[in-house]
Parts: structure tokens; sequence; C-alpha cells
């Protein structure tokens, strides 16, 4: 069969992010430690994947604490958890082990010290998602406001305007939230910004990574999962650069009839999906097109986070 010829650029960095293999790393080791069952509250990472290869070695994800019995130990994901968390786990002399990111516990740091200074946090994020829960968690009710959009910033309703600080989420769109920033700064000039950036270098690094491919591709295929979010705004970035973009989970999910015939594709992943499913996606390509990959050029990322005390000592 003459199949067409296809020219896949494969985005650089993509895939996963030291936060998310730290928190796998975790539950395999918790799994080593403690025997089976472990049980992790909510998923470790968003993807399914990942989640059936884990249940597959003896983890069980539950919703809430009060499902996990008194004698197992608990993980928590990387997105975070409320202080209450840990808490009700301690009350309960359940044995757990936390895998936030640390990207993530920072942003849970900064938090708890800007109440302490006294300040109300404007905080940028997309309502509902674990890690806002988690953030949200750090300080008391009332402290912390939600601000999802440009809109949101001119509108939000504040105590004093000389009081204010801001964070965000790790896994936003820098464009987006450059917007929102600059809404925020005009209507209050003395609102105190982060000291250093909340949005995580993998983040950051794999949008870059799209947008510097973006200009020679026809389409583009993200593979992550839907509750993704830092997958949801790789797929945005490449739309907002005039780049038709799906999200996919894997190859079974690719729309043939969508993809067309494109000349050149792009191709990335989420910090939470796994290398092995980008090799699947373009192997189903090949049973189609006659491929040629390319890796666009990249600076690699040499991030590393510890593993808790208690797992490796
Ligand atoms: S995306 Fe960023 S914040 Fe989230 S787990 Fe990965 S490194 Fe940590």
């Amino acid at each position: 069969m003459n199949r067409p010829p296809l020219r896949v650029l494969i985005a650089a960095p993509r895939g996963f992010c030291a936060g998310v293999d730290r928190a796998i790393q975790i539950v395999e080791l918790a799994l080593e430690r403690f025997g089976v069952p472990v049980y992790v509250r909510h998923e470790i990472v968003h993807n399914r994947f990942v989640l059936d290869r884990l249940r597959l070695m003896g983890a069980i994800f539950v919703d809430e604490l009060h499902e996990v019995p008194d004698d197992r130990p608990v993980v928590f994901s990387a997105h975070g958890v409320p202080k209450s968390v840990p808490a009700n786990a301690q009350h309960r002399g359940l044995t757990y082990v936390d895998a936030t990111c640390p990207l993530v516990s920072k942003v849970h740091r900064q938090a708890e010290r800007l109440i302490a200074d006294g300040l109300h946090i404007l905080f940028i994020g997309h309502a509902g998602h674990p890690e806002v829960i988690g953030t949200f968690g750090q300080v008391p009710e009332g402290s912390i406001t939600l601000v999802e959009t440009v809109e949101d910033a001119r509108s939000v309703v504040v105590g004093d305007p000389d009081r204010l600080a801001f964070l965000t989420q790790t896994t936003l769109s820098v464009d987006d939230t450059a917007a929102i920033v600059d809404a925020l700064k005009t209507r209050f000039p003395n609102i105190r910004a982060p000291r250093s950036e909340d949005i995580c270098y993998a983040t950051s690094n794999r949008q870059a990574a799209v947008k510097a491919i973006a200009p020679d591709c026809d389409k583009m295929l993200v593979i992550g999962a839907p509750n993704s979010s830092n997958s949801l705004r790789l797929a945005e970035v490449a739309e907002r650069l005039n780049v038709p973009a799906r999200l996919i989970e894997r190859a079974a999910n690719i729309d043939w009839d969508w993809l067309g015939r494109p000349k050149v594709l792009g191709v990335t992943a989420g910090a939470s999906a796994p290398e092995l499913l980008v090799r699947e996606v373009i192997d189903a390509l090949r049973t189609r097109f006659d491929v040629t990959e390319e890796i666009a050029d990249h600076s690699p990322e040499r991030m590393v986070f510890k593993l808790p005390r208690e797992l490796v000592a």
C-alpha cells in the first residue's frame, strides 16, 4: 500500500515532569515498604494509564480518607491536599505519605506567609481543580479568593486594595496568566507578587516547546488526560497559534477523519503522560502514513525532586 508521507515533529520537552515522576515512585516505594494494598487519595497524577498500572501493582484509589481502613497506609496525590487531610490522617493514627509536588508545596508555604503578613490572597486558577482545593485548604476560609479570568480580575470585590497579594496554580497558561496579572496590577498597583513565578518549569517549558514547533505544523496531537490541566493548556496554546489540536488519551482516540492528510503533524504530551503513549501514537500513525520523525531541538530538563525520607531511609 502506498502510504502518504507525514513529517512528525515531536515537541521537547514533553511528558513526565519531576513532580509526576516522584509521585509515581512514592506509590511504588510505598507498595514495596508496606506491602499491598496501599491506598491513594485521589488520582496520584491525572493519567488513566499510570493509574491502571499502579492498580495492578496493588494501589487502591479512593476519593476521601474515610474510605481508607485504619491499618493501611495512604498516599496523598501530587496536586496537594488541604491541611485538614493530613490532620485527619494523624488523628486516626494512619500511616501516610505526602506525594505533593514540592513546587505545589512551595505555593502552599507562600500562601501561609502572606496570611501571616495580614494580606488577602487573590488566587489565579481553575475552580474545582484538586490543586486549587489543596491550596485553599492551607489558609483560613475567606482569606483567599479565586480569580479565573481577566473579567474576574476586573470585577473581584476586595476589602483593602492595599493589603492584597496574588498567587497562581502551577499548571496554567503562561499567556492567560500574564493577562490576568496585568489586569490585577492595573486595578491594584500595590498588590504583592510571588517572589518567583508559581507556574512551574514543566508547564512553561512544555508550552514553549509547542510554540516552537507550531509554526511548522498543520495539526497537533496532545497526549494527556481530559482532566489534566497542563495537557489542556498545551492544546490551547497550539489552537491559539491557528494549529488545530486534539487532546487524546492514547492512540485508540485518534480521530482519523479529523486528522485527514496533514503534511506536518506536531505531537506532544502533558506532564502526566508516559512516553510509552507517545510511542504508541507514532506507531499508529505509521500504519497509515510514511512517517519521518523529528525531535525538536531543546534544552534537556534536569529537575529531580528528593523522595520523602520515610521511604528511602
Ligand atoms: S506539573 Fe509542575 S507542579 Fe505539577 S507535578 Fe509537575 S513539576 Fe510539579
